[in-house]
């Protein structure tokens, strides 16, 4: 008899170290030491066994239910406290949880891979105030007053001579104030404009680029944008120059790209001419050159601008420009 105390004891302690919640150490508490718990069961009919092994078996009895309740009790606190192993031990096999890791984002990466492209090119990094006065982000680049391109629609104005930069252009200005010729920069940069629609925001980016030297020609220029869209893309698209205006180069031209979607033959993104405009450049205007004291009998140069929200969105496939700016998470991780 004494065995069967035992045996009911060794029992409830191996289905006490499979209890994974507080509702299990409950059940066998019941099923062990309840009214008509095992243990209890067992203590009531002592009475009916022969009468000089009752004291023993009495006493063992109720050790073990002195016992089971003092691991009961133990077991119900530490599941409580949220120590769910009955070792209270860590269990080192568990593989880690690895750590969240962040990206750039992909107009950080576009800007970066313009930048180490002309980099390659022996072009230096140049930066400026997104703050500017008037007269660096218009006057110098020879936009006087009144000019249309200073229309109160598109520019941020801080006050009266002070406004958000609407182009990465004014840099070129501060760095030729500071260095004599020869130059070659490219200022990438955050650009601002009273502008907001589905292919508009009004803070976009904008790399700017120049290059002043003596005998600096027109070809000189196709050849670099040349090289930038085969890198960024690949050597099979083709530009086109068209002849544009802008008050700070002359002659000007907004360069066109052969559609990266559909390579010509005509898609939704090119709007069925097999082209894309991509960017807008020409030869540095004399007025620039004065204004900063340059000799412009002795030095030429050109300069270029690009939106990088454009050419992220060609490089990438994305049709959305405010994707860039939502930080959804689903869409930034693709990067
Ligand atoms: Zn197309």
């Amino acid at each position: 008899m004494e065995n069967r105390i035992e045996q009911i004891e060794a029992e409830a302690l191996a289905s006490l170290s499979n209890a994974s919640d507080m509702e299990q150490i409950k059940s066998l508490s019941v099923k062990y030491l309840g009214r008509k718990g095992l243990v209890t069961l067992f203590l009531r009919n002592i009475s009916e066994l022969p009468v000089e092994e009752r004291p023993e078996a009495g006493k063992q009895a109720n050790i073990t239910k002195k016992r089971l309740e003092a691991v009961f009790e133990e077991a119900a606190k530490r599941m409580a406290a949220g120590l769910s192993d009955n070792s209270g031990a860590i269990d080192v096999t568990l593989p880690g949880r690895p750590a969240a890791q962040g990206s750039l984002h992909p107009i950080t990466t576009t800007t970066r891979r313009i930048c180490s492209i002309f980099a390659r090119m022996g072009f230096d990094i140049a930066e400026g105030p997104e703050v500017e006065s008037d007269y660096y982000n218009f006057e110098a680049l020879n936009i006087p007053k009144n000019h249309p391109a200073r229309d109160m629609q598109d520019t941020f104005y801080v006050s009266e001579n002070i406004v958000l930069r609407t182009h990465t252009s004014p840099i070129q200005v501060h760095v030729m104030e500071q260095n004599a010729p020869p130059i070659r920069i490219v200022a990438p940069g955050k650009v601002y404009r009273c502008d907001s629609d589905l292919t508009h925001t009004p803070m976009f980016h904008q790399v700017e680029g120049l290059l002043v030297d003596e005998a600096v020609s027109f070809g000189d220029l196709k050849g670099i944008l040349e090289s930038l869209a085969h890198q960024i893309f690949d050597e099979h698209i083709r530009l086109r120059f068209r002849p544009s205006f802008f008050p700070f180069t002359e002659p000007s031209a907004e360069v066109d790209i052969l559609c990266v979607m559909c390579r010509g033959k005509g898609c939704k993104v090119c709007s069925q001419t097999g082209w894309l405009e991509v960017m807008g450049c020409g030869m540095v205007h004399p007025a620039v050159f004065e204004n900063v004291g340059y000799n412009t009998r002795k030095y030429s140069g050109f300069a270029f601008g690009m939106g990088v929200e454009r050419l992220a969105m060609l490089k990438y496939g994305i049709n959305d420009l405010r994707m860039f700016f939502e930080s959804d998470q689903r869409f930034l991780r693709q990067f």
